[in-house]
């Protein structure tokens, strides 16, 4: 009897972390699709200005793809890495680990602080 009493207290605190648990996972699935969607609309807002630059430069006359493509190589350099992107110099999360960038004060991630590395 004595023992039931103290399982079903067991089963009900594991219960009540596993509720906490999910509803935390369901917070931070949430901000995490947000962080997504507002990232997503800052990229297709850069695509859409690069275009519109692109357009401007090549509608003056003297600029072509093959001179865009060369300029973007030789600023994907610029790191030492040709990779298809600029990597600006970055900081670690004390929390979470993940990488930032520099500019930020504090993790895009988790909001914790960062280290530079
Ligand atoms: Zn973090």
């Amino acid at each position: 009897m004595f023992w039931d009493l103290y399982q079903h207290s067991q089963i009900r605190s594991n219960s009540q972390h596993a509720d906490k648990a999910l509803r935390a996972a369901e917070r931070t699935a949430k901000q995490t699709e947000s962080m997504h969607e507002k990232l997503e609309s800052k990229i297709e807002s850069l695509a859409l200005t690069c275009q519109a630059m692109f357009e401007m430069l090549e509608a003056r006359g003297g600029f072509t793809k093959e001179m865009l493509a060369e300029k973007m190589e030789e600023i994907d350099l610029r790191d030492g890495k040709l990779d298809g992107r600029m990597s600006p110099a970055k900081k670690s999360c004390v929390r979470c680990g993940r990488r930032t960038l520099k500019t930020r004060s504090n993790c895009l991630y988790c909001g914790g602080d960062c280290e530079p590395e």
